[in-house]
């Protein structure tokens, strides 16, 4: 079989993940809660399945999900979208994102991915005949180099992917971030992808700015979003895509053929769900005890770090210690410590080796403090 994406192997978090467990090791690499969900919300799936909705949903969703996410959006970004023509769910922010790619790609048009870029993007890219054009973060801190993404635009430019809060940095993007990209796009015929799938999970009282909240972005932008990430269920994969009007019907038109419709009983108990706004706005401080948790530890360390602003992970770089790449390293505390964590040379297209690892807090306390001891202790 002639491959249409012969550089791509097996994604890096089913490689960790699987050796975590086979050499029991402590999880900290794919990104997934190590706890359970609200007992409640199992309790709300079990009820709609036993009321009978156990059939396939509407293609763009069931309605009442729509409305209560419509609800959201407005109390936490003030922002309006119409629940029938704007709002799409979807089986988790990864068939968002490639429902949403496949819409607007074309053969030899070029997307910018802003590097590193979470591992989803650059293959569907390439599946609709696109050509990713990467455009290097500034390391340490991960902000965005407006000049370089102005300097990598041209006119097959068709769309532009981001991603705040940032995997695998954790960086949030501020109003001059939003305020350039708009000024690089307005007059242009450019569309946004933006993942947001860590929407509400920001620390030391940052707030996420989603690209919806800025005028000219919402007109362009397709915001992707994750249930998952947020109620502690990345496993129901169920999330959704915010557009404006025309944008959402072709975008449909690609969602019905990729999935057609999401899980039902899981649309119903999270409509119910979302009524209680406490159920995503405790998220913050909830994940902000984690992350201080582990940064904690890790100030008993050698490593160097600067605490996320975002997301639930932690960078922790080690170049100055060691000349083992990332890759190695990861591979080697999972074997030998017992701590496993992500390299973050494979969110790179040429697998650049930055000597820094990623580790995932969103486990238990106890898990975090037998990592983090285990980590004091290790070269
Ligand atoms: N985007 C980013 C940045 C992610 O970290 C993830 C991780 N799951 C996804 C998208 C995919 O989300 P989902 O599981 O809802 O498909
Ligand atoms: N988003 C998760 C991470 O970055 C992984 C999800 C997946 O394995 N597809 O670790």
């Amino acid at each position: 079989i002639q491959s249409k994406l012969p550089e791509v192997g097996t994604t890096i978090f089913t490689i960790m993940s699987k050796m975590a467990s086979d050499y029991q090791a402590i999880n900290l690499s794919q990104g997934y809660p190590g706890f359970n969900c609200d007992p409640h919300l199992i309790e709300l799936v079990y009820k709609y399945m036993k009321e009978g909705k156990n059939q396939y949903a509407p293609m763009s969703g069931v309605p009442l999900l729509r409305e209560r996410l419509v609800e959201k959006t407005k109390k936490v970004y003030g922002v309006d979208y119409d629940s029938e023509s704007e709002v799409t769910i979807v089986s988790g922010a990864t068939d968002a994102i490639y429902s949403a790619v496949t819409s607007i790609v074309k053969p030899g048009d070029e997307v910018i991915l802003l590097e590193p870029a979470y591992d989803c993007y650059a293959p569907a890219i390439k599946l609709c005949g696109g050509i990713p054009v990467y455009v290097p973060l500034n390391l340490p801190d991960f902000s965005i180099h407006w000049n370089s993404v102005k300097d990598a635009l041209s006119d097959k430019t068709r769309l532009i992917m981001v991603n705040t809060p940032h995997n695998p940095s954790g960086y949030m993007w501020t109003k001059e971030d939003l305020e350039n990209l708009a000024q690089l796009i307005v007059d242009k015929d450019i569309y946004v992808i933006s993942d947001e799938v860590y929407e509400h999970i920001t620390f030391d009282g940052r707030k996420h700015l989603s690209m919806m909240t800025h005028p000219v972005l919402k007109e362009r932008t397709f915001v992707c979003g994750s249930f998952g990430k947020t109620f502690h269920v990345t496993g129901w994969k169920i999330g959704y895509c915010l557009a404006p009007e025309e944008m959402t019907r072709e975008f449909r038109k690609v969602h019905q053929f990729v999935t057609f419709s999401t899980a039902t009983p899981l649309q119903y108990a999270l409509a119910e769900y979302l009524e209680d706004e406490h159920h995503y706005l405790e998220l913050p401080d909830f994940y902000q005890k984690k992350r201080d948790l582990f940064c904690e530890g890790l100030r008993e360390t050698e490593l160097l770090f600067t605490p996320a602003q975002g997301s639930f992970f932690q960078q922790v770089s080690y170049g100055h210690l060691s000349k083992e790449s990332d890759f190695d390293l990861a591979v080697r505390w999972t074997k030998e410590i017992g701590v496993a964590s992500i390299p973050i040379s494979v969110f790179f297209k040429n697998k650049n080796d930055h000597k820094i690892l990623r580790f995932c807090f969103a486990k238990l306390d106890e898990e975090l403090e037998k990592a983090i001891k285990i980590i004091q202790k290790s070269k």
